[in-house]
């Protein structure tokens, strides 16, 4: 089959692993915020691949770093370092508390590499009895069986055997819970891990209270506190990392999605003290640090940190409230707006409740590309590049397809 002969959706049902259920069209093309299908119908992308794209699609900048790494150096393995790596990890320690990085290709990986680190941090610390991991309700962290048993999302892990130990789930956001969890399991918590905002769980923030309550308790009994930014992190919030904004520092912070603005890359960042018993051997990959993609995520990186593009995201947050907000006045769908930068969540309420999926597939058929956070929940997460008109007429194919459902 070559590129020339025509694919239909129909194909995905009948030759592709069943455990995606895609929309009916199929895309083809993108430029900035927008998104071309196979009958070159337009569709506003408020998805942005779940929060990837960060630059939109086909960014010059991107184009150019994949164009002439691409004529230079594709893959060398850990075998051998490389420029784009070493001068993308230079920029991540240069603005972050981190004084180390371990490139990977996804977020699953980063917190798969995050999670053992602070196992074996403690192991080699303290001993193999700190082996405890605490983790929150409704959280996500990947589909490795390690991540997502991590995870607080049951749905997700039973059903494939037994299931990595040595994890406890406390409610987020429940201070009471995650102190009764260190009374419980004491000096034995190896490590903490949390998203400081609830991405795949339903757009929840945790609380300052909260987040500062875990960093004590790590701190207080040596463990590690994780911060999972894959999703929040490069720009997403407003903030290169959304750390920044919370006043507090984690040990280990993980980044992936917006990373690479496309291309897989994911990073695990952290501190000389605790990156030291990575020893060589002790863990790897194949792909990881590779500099095809590393170039890319220097150009993403390069045109996400500086304060007028971290401004532009929240000047973009306020036209989305106030879009929102004016659609909800108009025609009442959701009991809550929330989030940070352009991480919103609309909890879906009345005659829309728990039926998310509806919504997308009326946002589809409007020409508007959204995601779900949950069944009640209607995620948006743009590109950060999304030009003003777009947001408007985006909003507007909302209104259209939330129109189509509630009369
Ligand atoms: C998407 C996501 C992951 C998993 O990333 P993959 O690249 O799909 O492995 C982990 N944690 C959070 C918070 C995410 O949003």
């Amino acid at each position: 089959m070559n590129t020339t002969v025509p694919v239909s959706r129909a194909l995905f049902d009948n030759i592709m692993v069943p455990c995606f259920s895609p929309a009916p069209f199929i895309p083809v093309r993108g430029r900035g915020a927008c998104i071309w299908d196979q009958d070159d119908r337009m569709y506003i992308d408020f998805a942005a691949g779940v929060a990837v794209n960060a630059l939109g699609h086909c960014h010059p900048a991107m184009v150019a770093a994949l164009e002439a790494q691409s004529k230079k150096l594709w893959h060398v393995s850990n075998w051998f370092t490389n420029e784009p790596a070493l001068r993308l990890a230079k920029r991540l320690v240069e603005h972050t508390f981190a004084d180390r990085v371990f490139f990977c290709n996804s977020g699953a990986e980063a917190n798969e590499a995050a999670l053992k680190l602070a196992r074996r941090y403690a192991h080699d610390t303290a001993g193999p009895q700190k082996s405890q991991v605490i983790s929150l309700t409704n959280s996500f962290h990947g589909r490795t069986f390690f991540t997502v048993t991590a995870g607080g999302q049951p749905k997700y892990s039973s059903g494939f055997g037994p299931v990595p130990g040595g994890i406890t789930h406390v409610p987020y956001n429940d201070e009471d819970a995650l102190q009764a969890a260190f009374d419980e399991h004491g000096d034995n918590v190896c490590a903490v891990i949390l998203e400081t905002i609830q991405g795949e769980g339903g757009v929840i923030p945790l609380t300052e209270d909260f987040l500062h309550l875990a960093r004590h308790l790590c701190s207080w009994h040596e463990a590690l506190l994780i911060l999972d930014e894959i999703q929040t992190g490069m720009g997403r919030t407003g903030a290169l990392f959304s750390y920044m904004n919370k006043g507090i520092t984690p040990d280990i912070l993980t980044s992936a999605k917006g990373l690479g603005g496309g291309f897989p890359l994911g990073a695990m960042l952290t501190t000389n003290e605790v990156a030291r018993v990575f020893t060589p051997g002790t863990h790897g990959t194949t792909y990881g640090g590779n500099p095809l993609a590393c170039a890319i995520g220097e150009a993403v990186f390069d045109v996400i940190n500086n304060r007028e593009f971290l401004e532009g995201v929240k000047t973009r947050h306020r036209l989305f409230m106030a879009g929102l907000n004016a659609i909800q006045q108009r025609r009442p769908f959701c009991k809550a707006i929330r989030g940070e930068g352009l991480l919103i969540g609309c909890e879906l309420d009345g005659s829309l409740k728990g039926r998310v999926s509806d919504v997308i597939a009326a946002a589809g058929k409007a020409g508007l590309l959204a995601l779900a956070a949950g069944p009640d929940v209607l995620r948006l997460a743009p590109p950060l590049i999304i030009a003003e008109e777009d947001i408007r007429e985006g909003l507007a194919r909302l209104e259209t397809a939330l129109t189509s459902l509630l009369t």
